[in-house]
């Protein structure tokens, strides 16, 4: 049996889904393979559940501050099973919603895993599927790292199907993954320790908010270990993990380890070769600005692209290919790669877009750059015995002050960049954050009132 299509997208992800969707809108017949569950690392493993457990938090520290704001709240349990339970009940509507979407535009959903035959066919539970144009969008997947006993640890797919909470985790990494689950654990109560093997985690954001982080962390009492690398795992039992590291430290009845290492792309099973398509040394698919590969008529979006490993990155890009391809209109349509702001969901969240002031001094010379920053409790808990501090940032360079960078740790900050991002999109300068009239009492107004 064959079909053929106008636009095929190997995995139905971020952008798979949002590529294929677009296409069919576009008037393309349109299909998308998967080969685990719709929706992809975002809705399954990501974002969303990700989202969730932060919730989650959040309601455990305002539990744990409720006092100071009059309520007299005992706390008898937290089950964890419950919101995982209520977690998953969610992404089951989300995966029945993608479903409808795929209805009503035409996209035809085919289970199971692609790999290539040639350069516009490829091979599904024994069926070859044809297409004009093909777009792999196929994610990654977390790394391990190669020291005896790793396959004790598990990654963050492991976190989420998780059914009961952690006594004693050790997260080891110092990226986004890393932070946001030592955060999520810690918070609801779990004996959390993050492993970095540098000085600190998120080592390439603005130092200002990182070193923020580091005084929110310590404050918070969440356990950081700095220049210390896993050298061996043991288990001594079920749930009953000894750590080695080495710097001498051993971890004893650690009933969770987590590697948070980084993720790498899922290019091996795919059978590139057969369709010519190259890879970089780490296996991701380098393309163009327009999501070419090296093959005509084979595309690649998303996170195995090896560029900003984000959701909307994914979906902007597929949709704006998709756009390319099948709208007149639109020939020239691609994704731009500039200025993408990003959330990382710690406690507090951090935002940031465009340039680290380190950055920005070496771009444009340290004389022709303006740095302006804010420090400052807000109000949510400053009524409160947590009296945490809050920074905001703005990264100018120039003599018009255009703001080429914009950073952010504290509360809020998560939904404060999106209005933000806007202006910066538009090039817009410290003069102009200036002439907006600030709304009160927010952190947000920080922003304009920098002095
Ligand atoms: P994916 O979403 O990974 O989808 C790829 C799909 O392809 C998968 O479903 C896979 O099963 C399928 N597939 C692979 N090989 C084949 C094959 N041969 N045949 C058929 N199907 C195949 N981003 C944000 O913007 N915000 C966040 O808050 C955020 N949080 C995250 C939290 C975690 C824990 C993780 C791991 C990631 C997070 N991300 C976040 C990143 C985001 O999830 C990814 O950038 C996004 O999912 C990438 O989309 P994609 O379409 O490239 O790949
Ligand atoms: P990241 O690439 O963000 O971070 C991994 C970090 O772990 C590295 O930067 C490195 O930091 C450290 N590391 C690497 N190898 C080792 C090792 N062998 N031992 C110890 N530490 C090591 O990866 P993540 O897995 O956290 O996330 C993957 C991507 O997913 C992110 O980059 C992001 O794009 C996306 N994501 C986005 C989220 C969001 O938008 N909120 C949330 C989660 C993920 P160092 O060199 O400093 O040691």
């Amino acid at each position: 049996m064959t079909r053929h299509f106008n636009f095929l997208t190997i995995g139905a992800g971020s952008g798979g889904i949002a590529s294929a969707n677009r296409a069919a809108m576009r008037g393309a017949t349109a299909a998308v393979i998967e080969a685990k569950v719709v929706g992809g690392t975002c809705v399954n493993v990501g974002c969303v559940p990700k989202k969730v457990m932060w919730y989650g938090a959040h309601i455990a520290e305002a539990l744990k501050y409720s006092a100071a704001y009059g309520f007299d709240v005992t706390q008898n349990n937290f089950t964890w099973a419950t919101l995982v339970q209520n977690r998953e009940a969610y992404i089951q509507r989300i995966h029945g919603s993608y479903q409808r979407g795929f209805d009503s535009n035409g996209v035809s959903y085919i289970q199971g895993f692609a790999r290539f035959i040639n350069a516009n066919t490829v091979e599904v539970n024994g069926e070859q599927i044809t297409a004009d144009h093909i777009t792999i969008a196929v994610g990654g997947r977390p790394s391990i790292p190669a020291i005896p006993g790793a396959e004790h640890g598990i990654d963050s797919d492991g976190f989420f199907a998780l059914t009961a909470q952690p006594k004693k985790a050790l997260i080891i990494g110092a990226g986004y993954i890393a932070v946001e689950i030592a955060g999520v654990l810690h918070a609801l109560g779990t004996d959390t320790h993050l492993l970095v093997r540098k000085d600190r985690p998120l080592r390439h954001f603005d130092h200002d908010i990182s070193d923020m982080l580091l005084e929110r962390m310590t404050q918070d009492k969440l356990s950081l270990h700095t220049h210390i690398n896993v050298t061996k795992v043991e288990k001594v039992s079920d749930a009953n993990l000894t750590v080695h590291c080495d710097n001498g430290t051993v971890f004893t009845n650690v009933d969770c380890l987590i590697w948070a290492i980084g993720r790498e792309p899922a290019t091996d099973q795919l059978n590139l070769a057969a369709a010519g398509v190259t890879v970089d040394k780490h296996g991701f698919i380098r393309t163009d600005k327009y999501q070419n590969t090296n093959v005509k008529g084979i595309y690649a979006v998303g996170d195995i692209t090896g560029e900003a490993q984000l959701t909307p990155v994914a979906v902007k890009a597929g949709r704006m290919l998709a756009e390319r391809l099948f709208n007149k209109d639109m020939s020239d349509a691609h994704m731009d790669y500039r200025l993408i702001p990003t959330i990382v969901f710690s406690h507090p969240p951090i935002g940031t877009i465009g340039l680290t002031e380190d950055e920005a001094k070496q771009q444009y010379g340290s004389e022709n750059i303006k740095v302006y920053r804010s420090n400052f409790a807000a109000m949510y808990n400053a009524i409160t015995p947590h009296r945490a501090l809050s920074r905001f940032k703005l990264v100018c360079a120039g003599s018009d002050e255009k703001v080429v960078g914009l950073h952010g740790i504290g509360e809020g900050m998560d939904e404060v960049l999106q209005g933000f991002a806007v202006a910066i999109k538009m090039g817009a300068t410290k003069a102009d954050f200036d002439a907006t009239v600030a709304l009160h009492p927010t952190s947000a107004e920080e922003f304009v009132t920098l002095r």
